[in-house]
């Protein structure tokens, strides 16, 4: 079994917070283990809860036609979010939730080693853009350690609201050339201890 594999087993047995209790199902993440770019959501949402699956809900049906517009499919890419299970009434994950899955997210991004991270929504880039606003940076990337790290909408707030509707969908046609950049940066993927995850 591959180290992802075993630890996406792992992450489904959490029993670390409240949430253990509230859950229908763990939704550790999926996609492609040695992705070039990761998606970091917020938290499932009901569908997720009952699937155990990342962004199979309507926000996910509208990822998957963003993912589309770049010719990318979610098998190629790798989807996690920032916590592993649903927040009961789909409230805001709260700060102790999102430290105790932390070491989960980070140890998924060890494996997988992207060369992009997309941050989707403001819990996902608290972590990797410390003290931003999201309607001033999302469109715009860091290079950090020889990652490029990408921040977006939510595809759940941008559903509802077509100013940010327009916005991401501007946001993800940039992606392919951030990435092709992120695939020279090196040859080798970046090495795990590089990775640069801020404190909230
Ligand atoms: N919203 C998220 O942030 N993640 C999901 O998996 C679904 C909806």
């Amino acid at each position: 079994m591959s180290a992802l594999s075993e630890l996406c087993e792992q992450i489904a047995l959490c029993q670390q917070c409240e949430l253990a209790k509230s859950r229908t199902r763990v939704v550790p993440g999926e996609g492609a283990g040695d992705a070039d770019i990761m998606f970091i959501g917020e938290a499932p949402g009901w569908h997720e809860d009952q699937q155990g699956r990342p962004f199979v809900g309507p926000a996910g049906q509208f990822l998957d036609k963003l993912l589309a517009s770049i010719n990318l499919k979610r098998e190629q890419v790798y989807i996690a979010n920032v916590i592993k299970c649903r927040p009961t009434g789909n409230r805001d994950p709260l700060p102790a939730e999102i430290r105790n899955c932390r070491p989960w997210l980070e140890r998924q991004i060890e494996i997988i080693c992207p060369r992009m991270i997309v941050t989707l929504g403001r819990y996902s880039m608290a972590m990797f853009f410390p003290g931003k606003t999201i309607s001033k940076i999302h469109g715009t990337a860091q290079k950090r350690d020889n990652v490029i790290y990408y921040a977006m909408y939510h595809p759940a707030a941008a559903l509802h609201q077509q100013s940010l509707k327009q916005a991401i969908e501007a946001d993800m046609l940039k992606i392919p050339t951030l990435l092709a950049e992120a695939k020279t940066i090196r040859e080798e993927k970046p090495q795990p201890q590089q990775l640069s995850m801020f404190e909230v």
